[in-house]
């Protein structure tokens, strides 16, 4: 059937929309690797962390890390997915040097379950909240690293370090669910917040303990998907984001120009910021996935389940709309202070010592921040020099109006240096405000003398002054002066 001559320019000229699906792969903070004792720990020299299984040695069996398995059962129930009763590990064949079996230990859909199916996470952007479905987590042995051209290597010569291989990863692979590569961004962060709660990766991108690969696509509304563009290798939220809209510009422009999308793979280029193609993507019969001989089925049982989800921490999510409720925080703020489990735990430790949560919150959010970014500590080392205890001495010490807010600023900043309580600095430097109203008293009068044309200024009705004066007193008692006292005071003699 023939389209009427204006649904067809409707159609015409119609914007593409980007169709986007995400594989992220984390490793495990395991101990050791998947299939063999070697040390799983990041770095060391090139291959002191290996053996002959993961090294690939023949006549060698793999056997299975059972924390491996409870971890990828952690990130499951954390999303909401099934855990299979029965789950199976699959050989991914394909050649590359920092493979050394010649297949990777993997998991795939239609050779037995993998551990996880299904789930969902929730993503705020500017344009609102979105549930991402997921379609699988399955588990699978990182690859070694091949060197080429680096500091300390023979120029022209290729070396292979398979510290790494062997390692455990999970990948958390989306449905096409994702519109655009801001949605993208919060899909990942999201993850990263995610494993760094639950303590099964540490998310770090810059060591490659997390990255992802860009599934992506444009297509007019209401058609059928279109073909995609596989970006491998993203190894930052930023990258992940350029990425995306630079591969999705280019194929509306190739779309706009009569070009077939073609289904391949391509790489970000971090210097020109665009994606290059690097092979056409090879389809999963290229990989002749089959059971791993090797490996018996693995069965999950229920009560393995229930342990694990007995032990699940409480999720962000959940913990932030108990944080707005139990301590009545606006939404951003709660948003903010339980981003990270270290700050949620820290902010939960304060307010059960000091009452104040709203102070708590903003002190911490504006303050403390503050204090960590001048100071370039990361947080861990921050509240080890800052213990809560401490930080909730100082907000009481100023609610009790023993030190003003803008001493309490300077304690802080001291407290971070030291690492001292803030009693012990504010007796050694005599910071204790001046709440001795005679004191105060005296120095009001040496102020107002001394200021006489602001004096009569004041009387004459220029009450605005009566900041200049407050400011005077404060220079001469070095911030000291309770402000309350101040301005009661000045206005008593001011007349
Ligand atoms: P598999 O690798 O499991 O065989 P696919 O290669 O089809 O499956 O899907 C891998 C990833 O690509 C998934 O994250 C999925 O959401 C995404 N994806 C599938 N089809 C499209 C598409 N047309 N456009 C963008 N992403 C897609
Ligand atoms: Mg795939
Ligand atoms: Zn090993």
């Amino acid at each position: 059937m023939r389209m009427s001559r204006l649904v067809e320019e409707i159609y015409r000229t119609m914007s593409y929309e980007a169709v986007i699906g995400l594989e992220v792969h984390a490793q495990l903070l395991t101990n050791s690797k998947i299939f063999c004792g070697c040390s799983a720990a990041f770095g060391g020299a090139p291959n002191t962390h290996v053996c002959p299984i993961c090294l690939g040695m023949p006549g060698v069996l793999p056997v299975l890390n059972k924390r491996a398995i409870s971890y990828t059962m952690r990130m499951a129930l954390a999303v909401g997915g099934r855990i299979a009763e029965v789950s199976q590990f699959a050989r991914k064949n394909y050649f590359y040097p920092d493979l050394p079996k010649g297949y990777q230990i993997s998991q795939y859909d239609r050779a037995g379950e993998p551990v996880s199916i299904g789930g969902a996470v929730e993503i705020e952007t500017d344009d609102g909240s979105h549930f991402i479905r997921l379609r699988r987590i399955h588990v699978e042995e990182e690859a070694g690293k091949s060197i080429h051209d680096e500091p300390g290597y023979i120029s022209g010569q290729s070396y292979i370090d398979y510290n790494r291989a062997g390692v455990p990863l999970i990948e958390i692979v989306s449905e096409p669910d994702i519109e655009t590569p801001q949605q993208a961004a919060a899909f990942l962060t999201r993850l990263r917040q995610l494993v760094q709660y639950i303590g099964v990766c540490d998310g770090n991108m810059e060591e490659g303990s997390m990255r992802c690969d860009a599934n992506v696509s444009v297509r007019k509304p209401g058609d059928p998907l279109g073909e995609l563009a596989e970006i491998k290798n993203l190894n930052s939220i930023r990258a992940v984001e350029r990425a995306i809209t630079y591969e999705v510009e280019r194929q509306i422009e190739a779309k706009n120009n009569g070009a077939d999308i073609i289904r391949e793979t391509r790489a970000w280029d971090e210097a020109t910021k665009q994606t290059f193609s690097t092979r056409s993507k090879e389809e999963a019969s290229d990989y002749r996935y089959f059971p791993d001989p090797d490996l018996v089925s693995l069965e999950i049982d229920r009560n393995w389940v229930e342990q694990i989800n007995a032990e699940l921490p409480e999720l962000p999510h959940i913990r932030q709309a108990r944080f707005e409720s139990q301590y009545q925080l606006p939404q951003a703020t709660a948003q903010t202070l339980t981003e990270t489990r270290d700050r949620a735990d820290y902010f939960e430790e304060v307010a059960e010592i000091h009452d104040d949560t709203r102070t708590v919150g903003n002190w911490m959010l504006s303050e403390l921040l503050r204090v960590q970014n001048e100071q370039s500590l990361d947080s861990h080392e921050l509240y080890r020099r800052i213990p809560a205890a401490r930080f909730a001495s100082l907000l009481q010490k100023m609610k009790e109006e023993e030190i003003s807010g803008k001493i309490a600023k300077d304690v802080l900043d001291k407290m971070a240096i030291s690492g001292d309580d803030p009693g012990t600095i504010i007796e050694a430097e005599g910071l204790r405000q001046i709440s001795d109203s005679g004191a105060i008293e005296s120095i009001v009068k040496e102020a107002i003398a001394a200021n006489p044309s602001e004096a009569e200024a004041y009387c004459a009705g220029k009450t605005k002054l009566i900041g200049f004066f407050v400011g005077q007193v404060m220079k001469a008692t070095k911030g000291q002066a309770n402000p309350k006292l101040v301005n009661e005071l000045l206005r008593k003699h001011l007349t």
